[in-house]
Order: structure tokens, then C-alpha cells, then sequence
């Protein structure tokens, strides 16, 4: 049965990483995602516990590599490479894993048009709204740090809850999965019988 699953996937590439490589694809994914917001969880400690002033509060890596903060086109890398990895590995989910997924995918989206505004004022010298620095619409209301802080973590949490209702589904969900994180998933078809695999 597992195998009328996998075929029913689409074909090339986009159907490898929903289908036989979407367990693997979500971790590499995850692991990415874990790493940058761990970045901007280090960030806050050193503002608001260690008490470093925000220009200096630059991370992990930041501390030794300045300009991964300050390069608008990195963070603006960052953010549409995460869309990407949501949109590409959206299909894979089913149910109630899409719905979080797909929240997650909307979030990412509107994330991402406030890198593109922030890197479209540095590209062009300008700023918007006349501020001092490069300001992002919602920047206007909660500052940089806090702001990014927070779209990382409501980006982060439907994504987390996807994966673990993908990984968790119900009858229902079951039938229509054809990815590699099926329960009993058979990457390809075997000689011998596996009746120990569901
Ligand atoms: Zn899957």
C-alpha cells in the first residue's frame, strides 16, 4: 500500500523532497530554521540580560562576523531562502499539517516583504517614512530587534506544529500521505514482505 502511496507523488524534483526526501528535507530545513532563530534568541540575551548595547548585539556568529548582521542583502537572503524551503516543501503535508504549514508559508511571505523593503532603501539610499535608518512597515511600530525577534518565533511555532501533526497524522490524513514521513513508509518496492513495517 505504501507503494501505490509514493507513486501517487509527483514526479522530479519537488516530488523527491514531498515524497521519498521530505523527512530528510525537513530536517535540514528545521535544522537551518533552528540555527537562525537560536541567533536571534542569543541576540535578545545579550540586550536584555547581558545588557550589551543593540549595534553590538550581533549574535553567535555576528560576533565575529559583523557584517552577517549588517548586510541587508544577507538577511534578505535568509528570508527568501526560508520562503522557498515552505513553499517547496508545502505539498508534502496533508490536513491539518498543511493548515499550519500554510500559515507558516503566509507569515514567512509578509516576513519577507519587510527584508525586501529594508533591502530595496539600502540598495537605493533612501529611507522610507522618513526615518534615520532603513525602516520596515511594522518597524514603524515595534523596533528592529524585538520586531524580527518576534517574526521569527510566529513563523517558527506553526511550522514546529505542522511537522509534528505531519509526523503524528490521523486516519484520514494517513490515507492521502504519500512522503517518506508516513509511519510505514517503504522508500521502494521490496522483494520480501514486510509485515513488521506498519
Ligand atoms: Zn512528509
Amino acid at each position: 500500500m505504501a507503494i501505490r502511496q509514493e507513486d501517487r507523488a509527483a514526479p522530479g524534483l519537488i516530488g523527491r523532497l514531498n515524497g521519498r526526501h521530505h523527512r530528510a528535507a525537513l530536517n535540514v530545513y528545521l535544522l537551518i530554521v533552528v540555527g537562525h532563530w537560536a541567533e536571534h534568541l542569543v541576540q535578545a540575551y545579550q540586550i536584555w540580560v547581558l545588557g550589551l548595547p543593540r549595534p553590538q548585539a550581533r549574535g553567535v556568529l555576528g560576533q565575529f562576523y559583523p557584517w552577517l548582521v549588517t548586510s541587508e542583502w544577507l538577511h534578505y537572503g535568509y528570508a527568501i531562502v526560508m520562503l522557498i524551503g515552505l513553499f517547496l516543501l508545502r505539498p508534502g503535508f496533508v490536513g491539518r499539517s498543511k493548515t499550519w504549514w500554510t500559515i507558516a508559508l503566509a507569515l514567512q511571505f509578509w516576513h519577507h516583504i519587510e527584508h525586501l523593503l529594508l533591502l530595496i532603501q539600502v540598495q537605493a539610499g533612501v529611507t522610507f517614512f522618513g526615518a534615520a535608518a532603513p525602516t520596515s512597515i511594522v518597524q514603524l511600530v515595534v523596533p528592529r530587534v524585538e520586531l524580527h525577534l518576534f517574526y521569527n518565533s510566529v513563523v517558527f511555532i506553526p511550522m514546529v506544529i505542522a511537522m509534528y501533526l505531519h509526523l503524528r497524522p490521523n486516519p484520514a490524513e494517513l490515507e492521502t500521505m504519500a512522503c517518506s514521513c508516513r509511519p510505514s513508509y517503504m522508500p521502494r518496492p521490496v522483494a520480501t514482505p514486510t509485515p513488521s513495517a506498519a
